[in-house]
């Protein structure tokens, strides 16, 4: 559904309303104006792409990933980068956002979750920021830590002021210095944030409504390729729902996912480390999982024991050949590290077994998708 009467709305959330509502036009129209007068000046539009990038970022891989689900530690020069860009982004400060977010993970799909894709899609994509509704959650426990941070504290107290400097000063500034004030402020300013906003409102509506429940369908998250390239690789929203403390949203490394690249590159640079990962074993085991109720659904009225025991069979041969793999994996690493001429010929062998392992996991994995395409396929009889 796309519109749906959200219940107990108390007012107009005025600031939020008429900001949402006038920045596209106003981008528009200055849009308009610059090309008219001035045409394309390519070092403006390159600025909009750089700052683009680098506030995006600030969004998916500070305000979220760091300071709402903490995936990683920052040193304070990395938290003072997020904060500044992530002003840039006009999202509000970081402790409302991390707070709101928060709320969204404990209480998805509720009417307590502040952007619930129940209440419909653009509800979700950006009317809960346009309206005022009697709270249902109380929100202090979920900002605790924040209020703690006097980074994030600085930054929400003089978030008006810094967020207006960075994301139209700024720009309209270094745009003069192009020999264009107004493009900077067009390009670099409003349109950059327009369309930055709703890519990320994006990952409230589209992420909660279209795409693939690849781990759980116990809540609406999806998972959508398209969505992963237009959010920084926030897209992979069914995997980040179930594993929030995971720093990446892509787990493969052709997963598109430009904020674990960048959170990789602030780690070469010293600013973040730490970066927690969720064990391989138990990814394989969600997606097994799914993959059997996602089945189990769609056979229900052919379902027969024999079809149960094929299943269990195929699943466990999948997950413990994965178990043997990790722990060679683990086995060979610790050996390597401490080297030693005589741990030659057992690194030799542990290699071979890795590789041989390595390819019955695949074989494994390679049977159970057949398997699960081939059952997909049959007709179901009412
Ligand atoms: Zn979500
Ligand atoms: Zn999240």
């Amino acid at each position: 559904m796309l519109f749906k009467k959200p219940l107990k709305i108390t007012g107009i959330n005025w600031p939020g309303a008429l900001f949402l509502t006038l920045t596209p036009p106003a981008a528009i129209v200055l849009t308009t104006i610059h090309l008219m007068r001035e045409g394309f000046v390519w070092q403006i539009w390159l600025m909009a792409a750089v700052f683009y990038s680098m506030t995006a970022s600030s969004i998916t891989g500070g305000y979220h990933r760091y300071f709402a689900h903490r995936t990683y530690e920052a040193r304070p020069w990395l938290k003072w980068y997020w904060s500044l860009f992530g002003a840039m982004a006009f999202q509000n400060s970081i402790f409302i956002w991390a707070r709101d977010h928060r709320v969204h993970h404990r209480f998805v799909d509720t009417d307590s979750d502040p952007y619930s894709i129940n209440k419909g899609f653009f509800y979700a994509h950006f009317g809960w920021m346009l309206i005022l509704e009697e709270p249902t959650v109380d929100m202090g426990p979920y900002g605790r830590d924040l209020e703690r941070d006097k980074i994030v504290m600085f930054q929400h107290k003089h978030y008006v002021l810094i967020a207006s400097l960075m994301c139209f000063a700024l720009p309209t500034l270094l745009g003069w210095m192009m020999g264009s004030w107004l493009g900077g402020l067009a390009i670099a300013g409003f349109l950059r944030l327009v369309v930055l906003h709703h890519m990320t409102f994006f990952v409230n509506s589209w992420c909660h409504y279209f795409g693939r429940q690849t781990y759980t369908d116990t809540n609406t998250a999806k998972d959508s390729f398209l969505m992963a390239v237009a959010t920084f690789g926030e897209g992979y929203h069914n995997f980040h729902h179930i594993f929030a403390n995971d720093y990446r949203n892509g787990i493969r490394w052709y997963h598109w996912d430009p904020t674990k690249w960048m959170i990789q590159l602030f780690r070469l640079m010293g600013g973040a480390y730490n970066l927690r990962i969720t064990p391989q074993n138990d990814i394989i085991r969600m997606q097994l999982q799914m993959d059997e109720r996602r089945l189990k659904t769609r056979l229900q009225p052919d379902w027969h024991d024999q079809l149960e025991a094929r299943i269990t069979e195929l699943k466990t041969q999948v997950e413990a050949a994965h178990v043997r793999w990790e722990k060679l994996r683990e086995e060979y690493k610790k050996l390597a590290a401490d080297y030693a001429e005589d741990a030659r010929h057992r690194l030799d062998e542990l290699k071979e077994q890795l590789r041989l392992a390595r390819s019955e996991f695949k074989a494994a994995l390679r049977q159970w998708r057949e398997f699960n395409s081939t059952m997909m396929m049959q007709p179901v009889r009412a």
